[in-house]
């Protein structure tokens, strides 16, 4: 029988990645928009045609249950989300409207239907926020720094209730920041390369960064979208961190991206205080372990892999001038 998977947030990185993974295992994808940004479609390129999509207003509970109702799905993988950090500070209940908000209607909307489906829900390692000691696995504190991670927090609690209460099959992946070719331009993954790529075609002389000393346990989004089905095949509903473990500073990304295009990074970057965030000094790193051992899911793409794919795809955009949409990776 074919198996329906529906997701939320399906015209960002993450869900290109996981529509397609999804497509190559013979899944029907159903894929949210909000109605009022049809134009994020074009960002998927021609794996659009692929997908069955419907445009909903994610804060309509009723339009919730009869489309759960109609659709029928096995599995829902709720990504919708401002993902940018830094912009929850401008608007914070906005953003736990819509990151608590929508997970609360979803898995009500499920009950209501009365689907046995699986759900799964993005949560993020922001969600740690302050650590006392690095890696971090699921048994870590959460003390959240950001209206992000403390509305994802709300979502990931939401989820955990009606688990233990309704007994819905719901898990959530608690995810280090993934990268890919899709990211968005304000994360400093993909500004930097795209910087690299800029500098290199004499389109650009500079990039302005903020903290060179900052570190991240960055990955492969293509790899982070299978944990995330993986957790769905399973017996019992948990949690799992997600993340490669390994930290690498924004200088040695930096320096790494621009490499990537023979270029000496020292003569084009420009330390800016005002981009420096606040909560830095904290090592956000996965301890995968649990991941490893129940969903046998290991990172597969290297950091300077990924961050040549990147760069390159980039330059390539940059040459063909597609940087904004179509693009294949
Ligand atoms: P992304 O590229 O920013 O995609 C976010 C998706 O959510 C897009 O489809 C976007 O639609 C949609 N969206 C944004 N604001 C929305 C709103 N107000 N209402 C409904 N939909 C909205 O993010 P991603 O990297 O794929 O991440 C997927 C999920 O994982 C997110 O929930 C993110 O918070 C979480 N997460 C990501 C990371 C990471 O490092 N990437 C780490 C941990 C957790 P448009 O295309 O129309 O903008």
């Amino acid at each position: 029988m074919t198996k329906t998977a529906l997701i939320t947030g399906v015209t960002g990185q993450d869900g290109y990645y996981l529509s397609r993974f999804l497509l190559q295992k013979g899944y029907r994808v159903v894929g949210l928009i909000l109605p009022q940004r049809q134009s994020s479609l074009a960002k998927l390129g021609s794996l659009v045609n692929k997908l069955e999509i419907y445009a909903v207003d994610l804060s309509d509970s009723r339009v919730l249950s009869g489309l759960l109702e109609q659709v029928q799905p096995q599995e829902i993988y709720h990504l919708a989300a401002p993902s940018f950090v830094p912009d929850s500070w401008n608007d914070p209940l906005a953003t736990l409207d819509v990151i608590a908000g929508t997970t609360t209607r979803l898995l009500m909307a499920i009950r209501q239907a009365g689907l046995a489906t699986r759900f799964y829900q993005a949560s993020s390692s922001e969600m740690f926020g302050q650590v006392e000691r690095s890696p971090q696995d699921e048994n870590t504190p959460f003390r959240p720094l950001n209206p992000y991670a403390t509305a994802k927090l709300h979502a990931h609690w939401t989820m955990v209730h009606y688990r233990q209460r309704y007994g819905l099959f719901a898990c959530s992946g608690i995810l280090y920041n993934h990268e890919s070719p899709r990211r968005p331009t304000q994360f400093v993954s993909r500004k930097v390369c795209l910087a690299a790529a800029a500098i290199k075609l004499g389109i650009s002389d500079r990039l302005e960064i903020g903290n060179l000393e900052a570190k991240r346990d960055w990955g492969y989004a293509g790899d982070y979208v299978e944990s995330m089905w993986q957790m769905l095949q399973q017996e019992k509903p948990e949690d799992y961190v997600i993340g490669t473990g390994k930290l690498h500073s924004v200088k040695e990304l930096v320096a790494t991206a621009f490499e990537c295009v023979g270029l000496d990074w020292t003569r084009y970057v420009v330390v800016n205080p005002n981009l420096v965030r606040s909560d830095e000094h904290f090592l956000l790193a996965a301890n995968s372990k649990k991941a490893k051992q129940k969903l046998q899911w290991q990172p597969q793409l290297s950091f300077d892999n990924l961050l040549e794919k990147m760069v390159l795809k980039d330059l390539e955009r940059l040459q063909n001038g597609t940087i904004v949409t179509s693009v294949k990776s």
